[in-house]
């Protein structure tokens, strides 16, 4: 596997724009990538959960390959500081004894972070958007692995990252990428715009097209939210599969998903020049 800094090299050698959109609690960039011509008007991103880093693998190979018209921005690892703990444990990062401390009281004594999906504020990020804040099924109010809704809406940097591009409102579409399950989720709430297009790109995955009644404070959720666009939570992976996703499933995830950013690009290049 490519390191985080490898990925963005082969992605950049392959025509794609870099910038930095935030930083996270960790001090680290969370980096942006543009392919294709004009104004971007999807927003795609994965890694928001550290376990399901497989999503961060997928996005940066299509990134590479994606070779559309219409441009795509790409936020392959918007938790990068999760993913590097989820991967390494806390001998992976470098951090002050009091975070270690925290991190590892909150991991219950254990130094097997290969399951946790918050940040390093033992945040869940997909909890902490303001969209139903505090209302989602499993959602806590203490620091934990999974679950923790923040201190208030927005309050990690990590989800303010990405709130700013939401709200620049060049996007018609907006996706998050999570594991595992093989769904896409559409709607929030009684707001459930576009269901013909989420038919669509449930379709072209052979994935099952759900509702998400109990989901709340999630990105897809804000975007819908706030916006009334087409907003779309992607499950990738068979459930037969533990957590963290087996890397050597990657190949079979890379040929199901190759066509989905063309696909992406149509449907929001059409919403939008249909005046959404
Ligand atoms: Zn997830």
């Amino acid at each position: 596997m490519k390191t985080y800094k490898e990925y963005l090299e082969a992605c950049m050698a392959a025509g794609a724009a870099m910038r930095t959109i935030g930083e996270t609690i960790g001090g680290r960039q969370i980096q942006m990538l543009t392919k294709g011509e004009g104004i971007p008007r999807a927003l795609i991103v994965g890694g928001i959960h550290a376990r399901e880093h497989i999503t961060t693998d997928l996005l940066f190979a299509l990134t590479a390959a994606y070779d559309g018209k219409t441009a795509l921005d790409i936020v392959p690892a918007l938790n990068i500081d999760g993913i590097l703990l989820a991967q390494n444990g806390l001998n992976g990062l470098t951090m002050r004894m009091k975070d270690r401390a925290f991190l590892l009281r909150t991991n219950r004594g254990s130094e097997d972070f290969s399951l946790w999906k918050a940040n390093l504020r033992a945040v869940d990020i997909n909890n902490n958007f303001d969209a139903g804040w505090g209302q989602g099924k499993g959602n806590v109010f203490f620091p934990a692995p999974s679950g923790y809704v923040g201190s208030h809406p927005g309050s990690e940097p990590e989800t303010q990252a990405c709130v700013r591009r939401m709200d620049s409102g060049q996007y018609a579409l907006v996706v998050a990428y999570h594991s595992k399950g093989e769904e896409v989720y559409w709607g929030f709430r009684s707001k459930r715009p576009y269901p013909e297009e989420a038919r669509r790109v449930a379709e072209a995955l052979g994935y099952s097209l759900k509702e998400t009644p109990e989901s709340a404070g999630g990105l897809k959720d804000y975007w819908i939210e706030k916006t009334g666009r087409m907003g779309l939570t992607i499950e990738v992976g068979e459930d037969r599969f533990p957590h963290p996703y087996p890397v050597s499933e990657l190949p079979v995830l890379i040929k199901k998903h190759k066509d989905i950013f063309a696909l992406f690009g149509e449907i929001a290049e059409r919403l939008w020049m249909n005046g959404l």
